[in-house]
């Protein structure tokens, strides 16, 4: 089968047990798709999936979903992880936008954004990710010590995001303007591959951690 053929992923994913398919189905029972009650933890918008992927392997008692919009990116996780399946992860082919029909309220523990789309224009601000209309999805799902972890190389974004903190009822736990020399934010640091592409051509990476 010839996956670089960007016709053929719909019908891969389809086909593929890593990945959830009607999620909605598991809403409120995503400890049955895992078998246990362990933690469970989202990055929305991962791409070709390598930080879900590193953190899954790292973390076996923590449960990890990794949510991709577009099937011609989600198949590269996919490819990757057929090669090294991991009982603690799995995929889901989504808009974000319908986050609160998949997990109901609680079932999430923690959300990673990671080099979301900028979305430069105003008029397009209620999609980025870290948006004040997207915050209050995120506040129905999660616990309520839960908490969100961004990533981005992009300024403009950045303080977007922040000046929606306060609005969205959210607030700064930890933050840098320059993630790679910060020591005590670089312990555990697992690099997205953005995040890899970015950092190389010299670009600071802001980071944020957030509670409500
Ligand atoms: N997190 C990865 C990829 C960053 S690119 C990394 O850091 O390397 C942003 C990704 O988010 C893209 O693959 C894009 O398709 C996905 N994405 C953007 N908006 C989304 C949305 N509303 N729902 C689901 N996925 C989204």
């Amino acid at each position: 089968m010839r996956l670089r053929n960007v016709t053929g992923s719909r019908e891969v994913i389809a086909a593929s047990d890593l990945v959830v398919h009607e999620p909605q189905a598991y809403r409120g029972k995503w400890h049955e798709i895992f078998g246990n009650h362990n933690p469970i933890r989202l990055e929305i918008g991962m791409g070709k999936g390598r930080f879900i992927m590193d953190l899954a392997r790292k973390n076996p008692d923590i449960n990890y979903v990794g949510i991709e919009k577009y099937s011609s990116v989600l198949i590269r996780g996919i490819q990757k992880l057929e090669a090294d399946p991991l009982p603690n992860l799995y995929f889901i082919r989504m808009e974000a936008e319908e986050i609160t029909a998949v997990f109901a309220a609680g079932e999430v523990d923690r959300i990673y954004l990671n080099f979301s789309d900028p979305w430069p224009k105003d008029r397009h601000a209620k999609r980025r990710l870290p948006s004040r209309e997207f915050l209050q999805r995120y506040d129905e799902i999660l616990i309520p010590e839960g908490v969100i972890e961004f990533k981005t190389d992009n300024h403009e974004l950045f303080q977007f995001a922040l000046e929606e903190l306060e609005p969205a009822g959210w607030h700064l736990e930890q933050m840098t303007e320059d993630l790679h020399h910060d020591a005590q934010m670089m312990q555990e640091n697992i690099m997205t591959e953005y995040e890899e592409r970015f950092s190389k051509k010299g670009n600071p990476i802001y980071k944020y951690v957030i509670a409500r």
